[in-house]
């Protein structure tokens, strides 16, 4: 059967075809994708907190609303700042983006280099050298890059965090803009790797009056002490690093560095509040989402580490900093709903990295951990090289968990090969204390070894930024802090599972307990937007999400 038009249908169809086609093309990409990276965030903080999450905050939002993937983990080593932003922007890892660490030893140049160091620049906004930063040192494109490719460079891309690692990174090579803390002058700056002068909303938005306002706030708990059910009140056995000896414990008085002070900022809470405040400044100032261009912003909360490494995962602190996060997020949520419109932006919330618990802790609740030195590790590793080999400083000593060799000295000594000093070196440490296995780096696949662990090792060895031997701690085991706080760098499960979340335009309300890696992030983005993936990705489409 044929069904006929009436002349008025015949009319409209066009006109109905016009609108339908409207309606798809402004469908077809957010105006702003917002990507948020909480510095330290262990997975398991998303459930810990579930009844403490704000009704109106951000994080329950994401949870109830958006698409939780609940096992994603870190695929390489080591689990630090530099390398986690590098992976989530890039989908690649360290052996193929060549970030190796927040800083490594570079075989080439025979120096140390940190991660977003370039001399090259100038700091644009202070006076100081804070600001001698690019990501000239990634190796690859980021996911910001290519969207930059995609829109022909018509789009906005800037990247914001306290730390420079954590905006530079993720913001990529070809970023209108990345802002960083200057903690001289308590504001916010750039290079000239990005700009010569500061934008004009930049310069508004820096008043040191500011920062004395957020200090003049002290550190109070947000709610009642008793409601902290999660977190544990009594340190005994175990100290930690806190602002001074006359501050170690609620409320930390801040208000006597107003004025003088700015480095502490990061280590508050409040810190996050002047990353929210300055991120929406930056979409007013900047019409971030105002055209149907994509923009991107990558937002990342350095505080939640600072306060981590200081407290541990079970502290008070970290609770109410995240409690107070949460509150702000919601907020922010808001704000883009009324600044760029609700459905017509999306973000994605994940860590850099997760945290193990401070090993006085887990001491008292008979849980396996314990400390590192790897000074000490390194000089007796010399000294037992010297007896062996009867050569002085055999190795550089010991960086991200590598043991870096002295390879013009190996080669230098007649008759010494670096496999005899492997082979030494290999035995030496899997007596000690603390290590469970030290495995050559190009041997990774030959090791007896668990496959994970394994590629975790080859995923994070680049040669000319790597060390040669790979120090396996013991579960629990951390380097540093002997006065208690904690960190990440590990292989293990508390520093390598990250909250993965996802929201607004066409995101669906669902969870997911499929197996997925960090990698996966950026070419899921780039399915999303329909955008080539970033050159060295080797993660796979979260196809739920797509
Ligand atoms: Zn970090
Ligand atoms: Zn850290």
């Amino acid at each position: 059967m044929v069904i006929q038009q009436t002349p008025l249908a015949r009319l409209l169809t066009p006109l109905l075809v016009l609108v339908f086609h409207t309606s798809l093309q402004a469908q077809s990409a957010p105006k702003l994708v917002v990507g948020i990276t909480i510095d330290q965030m262990r997975w398991d903080y998303l459930s810990r907190f579930k009844d403490r999450w704000s009704p109106q905050g951000g994080i329950r939002r994401l949870m109830n609303d958006g698409f939780s993937c609940n096992n994603t983990q870190i695929n390489y080593l080591p689990s630090y700042t530099a390398c986690g932003h590098a992976g989530i922007y890039t989908g690649a890892v360290p052996a193929i983006h060549g970030i190796t660490g927040n800083s490594w030893w570079d075989n080439n140049k025979q120096e140390y280099v940190y991660c977003t160091e370039d001399d090259s620049v100038k700091t644009v906004g202070a006076t100081n050298d804070f600001g001698q930063m690019s990501p000239v040192n990634l190796l690859t494109t980021t996911i910001c890059d290519e969207l930059k490719l995609a829109t022909n460079f018509r789009n906005k891309t800037i990247g914001i965090a306290l730390k420079d690692r954590g905006g530079i990174i993720a913001a990529g090579h070809s970023a209108d803009a990345a802002y960083w803390y200057d903690e001289e002058g308590g504001q916010w700056i750039t290079s000239t790797y990005y700009m010569q002068e500061i934008p004009a909303w930049v310069k508004k938005f820096n008043t040191p009056a500011r920062v004395d306002s957020l200090y003049k706030l002290d550190w109070h708990l947000l709610y009642p002490a008793e409601s902290y059910v999660q977190s544990i009140f009594d340190r005994k056995g175990y100290d930690v690093r806190t602002f001074g000896s006359s501050e170690r414990k609620f409320p930390y008085g801040l208000k006597k560095n107003a004025g003088k002070n700015y480095s502490i900022l990061p280590a508050t809470p409040h810190g996050n509040t002047l990353t929210t405040e300055f991120s929406k400044a930056a979409i007013l100032g900047e019409q971030l989402g105002a055209d149907s261009i994509p923009d991107f912003l990558a937002i990342s909360y350095s505080s939640t580490d600072y306060i981590g490494h200081a407290y541990g995962p079970n502290s008070l602190e970290i609770e109410d900093a995240f409690l107070r996060l949460d509150k702000e997020l919601g907020q922010f949520f808001d704000f883009l709903d009324k600044q760029v419109g609700k459905g017509a932006w999306m973000v994605f919330l994940t860590a850099d990295h997760g945290q193990a618990h401070v090993p006085g802790f887990m001491k008292i609740n008979k849980l396996p951990a314990g400390l590192m030195d790897d000074k000490v590790l390194t000089t007796k590793l010399n000294e037992a090289l010297k007896q062996q080999f009867g050569v002085e400083n055999l190795t550089k000593g010991i960086v991200n968990a590598q043991v870096v060799f002295n390879v013009d000295l190996i080669k230098k000594t007649k008759k010494l090969g670096q496999s005899d000093v492997a082979e030494f070196v290999i035995a030496w440490l899997e007596s000690q204390e603390g290590i469970s296995r030290a495995i050559r780096l190009v041997d990774a696949s030959r090791s007896a070894i668990p496959d994970h662990t394994a590629n975790q090792i080859k995923n994070g060895y680049f040669p000319s930024r790597s060390g040669h031997i790979q120090i396996l701690y013991k579960s629990g085991y951390i380097e540093g802090f002997p006065n208690g706080g904690s960190t990440h760098g590990s292989g293990y499960g508390y520093d390598t599972h990250i909250p993965l979340l996802w929201y607004g335009w066409k995101i669906k309300q669902r969870k997911s307990a499929r197996n997925m890696t960090m990698s996966d992030i950026a070419p899921t983005l780039a399915a999303l937007l329909n955008i080539q993936e970033p050159s060295g990705s080797i993660g796979n489409v979260i196809y739920e999400l797509y």
